[in-house]
């Protein structure tokens, strides 16, 4: 039997579907590249942002023409699914089953029963089915692993869909997280990314330890070299963790922090919790620990009532902070959020205008910081053939850059230091530096 995924989304997506993959194999499932060459299709979805759906609503068009002239097994996953629940099979009634966020454990019972009793399978628990936080994909043959450290978010801002489809806050014990990173790092893992929509509230309320404690207890662990982290909401962040940066060998010096607006309206609007000076306030902390920090962002662009005045404040603040990488989109209503019911909406165009602007100015911030590094020397873990050219290798910084380089196949999965020779708009290009003459060893 083979199976193929397409997935749309996060991070916390992908993850999910490295649990899928796992599970199969372990029931003696085979990878197939194309739908066309499998038995079984998932397709994993995205509702944070409505072209995600879009996108997945068109792919289910192409797969129901599949479908129609195969014996091929149809799955939902993913957000979407749980968003939907069983209005699902009014909008797709061809689909085999449909698994929600917590559900993922189920996906080998949920084929076995469209194979063999010829049954949809629909399954949404809500929060609090803990079986899919504790699946554990291993790390076999990779360098890099996600580990999910919580799941779900408590903060509804006005514009997210995540609490209602991921749920509310749910914390994996640390001990069962230091056991895995533990795991995998003595399976060959070199960098663990914990996971989680709102990582620096986990435990929150619980007398296990604290974030900047796990990053300490995960510090500790034998055989891996970094630890990354993701998402962070700027409200939670403790100066206990910021202490971490800089402090911590293996905590790598980059930072997701989403800003979402440059204007106290309309963060006041989202339900952020915090203010521009705040965030400002934020960044000169993590700065002060730690000088080289990278650190990237999420901002919304053209939120109900965004202003002129708004987007300035904005574009003031990426100016300021002049991020090392900032992910910008034009706001979408999403269903069930408060956001979608506010007036004002801004236009299409006005917002699409706004959103190119960002974009432009933080297109230059980045070339002008990678162009800076041009000179300075890198650690980075050599992950494989570079994607831009495929007689080249790649590999990613601490502060999480790409850089290219010509190497050999026996330096993949080891820590070089690279000089940086040029900067460029998404990446750097690297040298093995050459020994000097004379020098020793
Ligand atoms: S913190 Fe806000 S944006 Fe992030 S997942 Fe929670 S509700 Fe969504």
């Amino acid at each position: 039997m083979k199976y193929h995924i397409e997935n749309f989304g996060c991070q916390m997506n992908e993850h999910d579907m490295e649990k899928v993959r796992h599970l199969l194999h372990v029931a003696g499932f085979e990878a197939a590249s194309a739908a066309t060459d499998a038995d079984v299709v998932i397709v994993n979805t995205c509702c944070v942002r409505e072209k995600a759906e879009q996108k997945f609503y068109s792919l289910m068009g192409r797969l129901r023409r599949l479908k129609a002239k195969s014996t091929v097994v149809l799955g939902v996953m993913g957000c979407v699914a749980q968003l939907e629940k069983e209005h699902i099979l009014e909008k797709l009634p061809f689909i085999d089953f449909s698994l929600g966020t917590s559900n993922v454990h189920r996906v080998e019972e949920a084929i076995r029963i469209a194979r063999t009793e010829k049954r949809k399978l629909l399954s949404f628990s809500e929060n609090g089915c803990e079986a899919s936080l504790h699946v554990r994909p291993g790390g076999k043959g990779r360098l890099r692993s996600f580990v999910t450290i919580m799941k779900g978010c408590d903060n509804f801002c006005s514009y997210c869909v995540v609490p209602y489809v991921r749920g509310r806050e749910k914390s994996r014990k640390s001990s069962d997280i230091i056991e895995e990173v533990k795991e995998l790092a003595a399976g060959g893992v070199r960098e663990v990314t914990l996971l989680g929509q709102n990582v620096n509230s986990y435990n929150k309320g619980s007398d296990d330890c604290t974030f900047a404690q796990l990053l300490e207890k995960i510090n500790d662990i034998d055989g891996l070299e970094r630890i990354r982290f993701v998402t962070s909401h700027p409200k939670d962040l403790s100066p206990d963790l910021i202490r971490c940066f800089g402090r911590l060998e293996k905590l790598c010096e980059q930072i997701h922090l989403p800003f979402q607006s440059g204007s106290n309206r309309i963060l006041g609007l989202m339900n952020r919790g915090y203010t521009a000076e705040e965030y400002l306030g934020l960044v000169h902390s993590l700065r002060k620990q730690c000088p080289g920090i990278a650190i990237t962002a999420d901002c919304i662009v053209g939120f109900p009532g965004e202003r002129g005045q708004d987007f300035s404040d904005t574009q003031a603040l990426v100016e300021e902070v002049r991020f090392d990488g900032l992910f910008s989109f034009c706001y979408s209503p999403r269903p069930e959020t408060r956001a979608a019911t506010l007036p004002d909406r801004v236009p299409r165009e006005i917002a699409m205008e706004r959103l190119k602007g960002l974009q432009a100015t933080q297109k230059i911030i980045t070339r002008e910081k990678n162009c800076g590094l041009e000179g300075s020397t890198v650690e980075v873990l050599v992950e494989g053939s570079s994607k831009s050219s495929p007689e080249e290798f790649a590999g990613r910084t601490r502060t999480n850059r790409i850089v290219n380089f010509a190497g050999s196949e026996d330096l993949v999965g080891s820590l070089v230091e690279l000089k940086v020779v040029k900067g460029y708009a998404n990446s750097l290009r690297g040298a093995i530096p050459r020994p000097k003459e004379g020098g020793t060893c």
